[in-house]
């Protein structure tokens, strides 16, 4: 796969969607979904001006972000679980995936022991899909404040998978009501959230167009994974 030529063609897509919904395309950040491809591959899309990733196991992301440049910048986007939280603090600049209290918890505790304040996003499960990950959007609202008063967790927005489907029009009704739930939490903070993380490889104009400021891609810059079995 021609990584020049996807990313061009990435970012051609995602300044069309942005201009459909009268969007400054600087309010869109793209991350480069790195799972399941070699550190080679990550110095190479650097080589084209990508520098932030996305990774979605703690264990492959430790390894490779030793072995790439200390330039990088890394998001965690996978299910965390509790006793990774040490190393997830220490390696990454923001957490997309966090999906209880009791894991923000976790996060301030260690954030707490390593000096380090964590931004952090809350996954939302909008559809209400078994297999996946998230809040229930009535948990979400509930246990916010009992997280906002964490010292060393700092809430930045909410993220979102869509369920998959052949046609991205499906995912539009998922991304709105995320854009309506982050519209709710701020009324509970009494504060603006930055970020709605949603969007990856067959759904990101949908999810530009209905808000998104970080969407995730993987597939559709560097081809299909060389590996599939960490795929959640
Ligand atoms: C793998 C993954 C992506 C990227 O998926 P593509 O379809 O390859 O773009 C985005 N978000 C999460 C949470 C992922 O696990």
């Amino acid at each position: 796969m021609d990584l020049a030529a996807n990313l061009e063609a990435v970012n051609a897509r995602i300044r069309a969607a942005c201009e459909r919904a009268g969007r400054d395309p600087a309010s869109v950040t793209l991350l480069a979904v790195s799972k399941g491809q070699p550190p080679a591959r990550v110095e190479e899309a650097a080589g084209l001006g990508l520098s932030l990733f996305g990774e979605n196991r703690v264990q492959e992301a430790k390894a490779k972000i030793s072995q790439c440049s200390g330039r990088l910048r890394w998001h965690m986007i996978g299910h965390l679980q509790s006793n990774k939280s040490r190393d997830a603090v220490q390696l990454f600049e923001m957490i997309h995936s966090v999906d209880s209290l009791g894991l923000t918890q976790e996060i301030d505790k260690w954030g707490e022991k390593l000096a380090k304040t964590m931004p952090v996003l809350l996954e939302v499960n909008i559809a209400g899909e078994g297999s996946k990950f998230g809040f229930k959007a009535e948990q979400l609202l509930s246990d916010l404040p009992a997280m906002n008063k964490l010292r060393r967790v700092e809430i930045h927005g909410l993220m979102t998978m869509a369920p998959w489907s052949a046609e991205p029009e499906k995912a539009r009704p998922v991304f709105r009501r995320l854009r309506e739930l982050k519209e709710a939490c701020e009324k509970i903070l009494d504060a603006p959230l930055s970020h709605l993380s949603m969007g990856m490889s067959g759904d990101f104009e949908v999810a530009i167009e209905e808000g998104a400021t970080i969407v995730r891609l993987g597939t559709v810059l560097f081809g299909p994974r060389p590996t599939a079995k960490h795929e959640l």
